[in-house]
């Protein structure tokens, strides 16, 4: 028997109303969900979505332990499921969660007594995706390029150009190989949990990037791939240009990033190979299909980026200033670009696939 409503308070603005009041003992609850992930495309017509129950006073979480009581969720502002009693491990479930064709905002509540009365939470609400255009596609290996000519120079004229220096050439040339080096392993830290996986060699069936001086008189263009939705051309070029990264980063570097003149050799070369790690994943991942645009594909727009409007829109998580791979190039900041939090700090943000196109990423190449 776990029909619980009748005892419930009448609605979550009692329980809030509380917690403004700031009795003691009297906070909010708010239900958090932790299977699946939130934000994300699944393939399956049902899911079972489980969560804990947290209590927060004055919009603080008070207490990291999860509590016992009940939890239910609605599809699509539908009717509520039945509720469901935590279990011992203070977990509630709702199981076999009916999903629509295309996009379902999931929400709910959460209930439990106490002491000093009964408090209902709200379970924010939140998208799971479902889609039947996709299917497994395989692996995608991945070759970077660097053998063109010009390119070696661009880096070292990014050192010299954002340190004071002076740098021997030896300092050069190692920062050089250790950008090469931080973009591989940023690459393969952005595609972790695919299997999407840098190759030694080009080849049939091998995606390649590119890196070139590229256009340096306008010093506009980061890089360059063709869109390609569920990746259905694994031979495919991108192209990342150091020159415009050279000419933009001595121009912008310093003033619009927590990056500094005074910085060690070692800095710059996370701030480089970040910064150049982000556009190959960022140009690859073009290529493999995002952020294709449109509600049948995967809501891109921009030119089929991380869609800002979207993500107003939504209870999402899409596009953050550069911070995730796929955010439009006129709209990423060079301070999310080298990895930073925000522009006059030094705080570690790397940039990253949220968990949306993550899970395009994974279902395709799994
Ligand atoms: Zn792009």
């Amino acid at each position: 028997m776990k029909a619980h409503s009748s005892s419930r308070p009448a609605s979550r603005k009692w329980a809030v109303g509380l917690a403004l009041a700031a009795i003691p003992l009297f906070g909010f609850d708010r239900g958090c969900v932790t299977q699946p992930q939130t934000d994300i495309l699944v393939t399956s017509s049902s899911v079972n979505v489980q969560g804990y129950i947290h209590r927060f006073d004055d919009n603080t979480l008070q207490w990291q332990e999860n509590m016992a009581g009940w939890a239910h969720l609605r599809v699509n502002g539908g009717g509520f499921m039945v509720w469901d009693q935590t279990d011992a491990n203070n977990v509630w479930q709702q199981s076999g969660v009916p999903l629509s064709l295309g996009v379902n905002v999931l929400d709910g509540e959460t209930w439990r007594a106490t002491p000093n009365g009964n408090i209902v939470g709200s379970i924010d609400g939140f998208i799971l995706e479902r889609k039947n255009d996709l299917a497994a596609n395989g692996s995608q290996p991945v070759f970077l390029d660097w053998s063109a000519s010009g390119v070696d120079a661009e880096l070292k004229a990014i050192a010299t150009g954002t340190l004071n220096g002076p740098l021997t050439a030896a300092q050069q040339t190692a920062f050089v190989n250790d950008v090469k080096a931080g973009v591989a392993s940023f690459f393969a830290n952005a595609y972790a949990g695919t299997s999407i996986t840098l190759a030694s060699a080009p080849g049939i069936g091998v995606h390649t990037v590119k890196f070139l001086v590229g256009d340096t008189t306008k010093c506009n263009l980061l890089g360059k791939s063709p869109g390609d939705y569920k990746n259905t051309n694994k031979t495919q070029t991108s192209q990342v240009f150091v020159g415009v990264f050279r000419c933009m980063l001595v121009k912008k570097l310093v003033s619009t990033t927590p990056a500094e003149l005074t910085d060690t050799l070692a800095m710059r070369v996370q701030d480089v190979a970040t910064a150049i790690g982000r556009t190959a994943a960022h140009e690859a991942g073009h290529s493999f299909g995002l952020v294709s645009i449109g509600p049948t594909r995967l809501h891109g727009c921009e030119d089929s980026h991380n869609c800002e409007a979207y993500d107003d829109a939504n209870p999402s998580d899409r596009f953050d200033v550069g911070h995730h791979i796929m955010d439009p190039g006129n709209k990423s900041q060079f301070y999310a670009r080298i990895g930073q939090a925000n522009p006059t700090t030094r705080a570690t943000k790397k940039p990253y696939f949220e968990r949306y196109g993550k899970s395009y990423l994974k279902i395709i190449h799994p």
